[in-house]
């Protein structure tokens, strides 16, 4: 065969193959779109475990017609310009390469309108070229992307889907894991018609407390150790089980880094170890921590899906964790030290 160069929906879903494993994937994809365009309302709409459809609409900026050819192109992002913004990456995208991935693989439209428009527009990238066509519609300021027959095209990714339940599983996950970094958005989440999650927005005490409930039952907090440290440009808050409430499944770990929901094994590691013999060999820790450094300090343009990060002194990422955790736990298992008689 000549060397050629690939259609663009065969090089779009060549690209898929990184970021859309499964619909949550593209749920994660859009509510991280969302977040980066500022919306503060968040409607997740899912329709058999998002194999038939996924629905997100905000009530963020969106992007105004002139815009919406190139926000459904591969390498088209609004994130980052220069070498220098992708070193102290702030928003979660930046590869501007989940609209072009996902309308690969599914019928996607994505309707927006910006604060001066007086109308929307619905965009849908067709064909082998992917050619862009845009319509006139309806809809309040702000964005509406709808996914349907995701994989219809690529028989053997649709092949790896699982049940209805399973994927929506999978879904619910990623929607709770955001939703526990950002309280300040309200998130709704239906499932085939149903309501299954709302969470509100709001930083008091009691919206927190619901979130976390939700996610982790009703007596986390109560047995929990809160963590709070900052170290330099390093900060650590969050809370820890103690170790006679551990799991015997790592289900109920939840990390980010810059507010991003990571899977970290550097972190993971320090974190084990400051429960070190603590801890039976058949139980895991159950944490929800958020750690915030200097964007300069993290690489997050390591994996894809952006799952993992690499920080440039990971050592130094790695002891600050393991000593406030483990400090953390020492103080907590500590006898009521008795009153000392004068
Ligand atoms: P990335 O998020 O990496 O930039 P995407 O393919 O996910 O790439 O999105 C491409 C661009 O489309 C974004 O940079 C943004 O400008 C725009 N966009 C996508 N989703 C939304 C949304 N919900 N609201 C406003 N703008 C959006
Ligand atoms: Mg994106």
């Amino acid at each position: 065969m000549p060397i050629q160069i690939l259609p663009p929906r065969l090089a779009n879903q060549i690209a898929a193959g990184e970021v859309v494993e499964r619909p949550a994937s593209v749920v994660k994809e859009l509510l991280e779109n969302s977040l980066d365009a500022g919306a503060t309302r968040i409607q997740i709409d899912i329709a058999k475990g998002g194999h038939q459809l996924i629905k997100i609409r905000d009530n963020g900026t969106g992007v105004a017609k002139e815009e919406l050819t190139l926000a459904l192109s591969r390498h088209a992002t609004s994130k980052v310009s220069t070498l220098d913004d992708l070193e102290a990456i702030t928003s979660m995208g930046f590869r501007g390469e989940a609209l072009a991935s996902i309308s690969s693989v599914a019928r996607l439209s994505f309707t927006s309108r910006t604060a001066d428009q007086t109308e929307a527009w619905c965009a849908k990238a067709e064909g082998r070229e992917m050619e862009v066509q845009l319509s006139p519609a309806s809809h309040p300021q702000g964005t509406t992307v709808e996914v349907a027959d995701l994989f219809f095209n690529t028989p053997a990714r649709r092949r790896f889907l699982r049940t209805e339940k399973t994927e929506f599983t999978h879904i619910d996950e990623v929607v709770k894991r955001i939703a526990l970094a950002r309280k300040d958005v309200a998130i709704t989440l239906t499932h085939n018609g149903k309501p299954v999650r709302q969470f509100r927005s709001g930083d008091s005490e009691a919206a927190i407390s619901k979130r976390l409930q939700t996610v982790f039952g009703p007596s986390f907090l109560e047995g929990a150790i809160e963590v709070e440290s900052v170290h330099h440009d390093m900060h650590l808050r969050g809370w820890i089980a103690r170790p006679d409430s551990c799991r015997i499944t790592n289900d109920y770990q939840y990390c980010y880094v810059n507010g991003r929901v990571m899977r970290d094994k550097l972190i993971n590691h320090a974190i084990r170890q400051a429960y070190d013999e603590r801890l039976g060999s058949d139980l895991h820790p159950v944490f929800l921590l958020y750690f915030d450094i200097d964007p300069r300090q993290v690489d997050v343009n390591v994996h894809p899906a952006k799952h993992e990060v690499r920080f440039h002194q990971s050592r130094l990422v790695h002891d600050y964790i393991y000593q406030v955790l483990h400090q953390a736990l020492a103080t907590s298992m500590q006898p009521e030290l008795e009153q000392p008689s004068e």
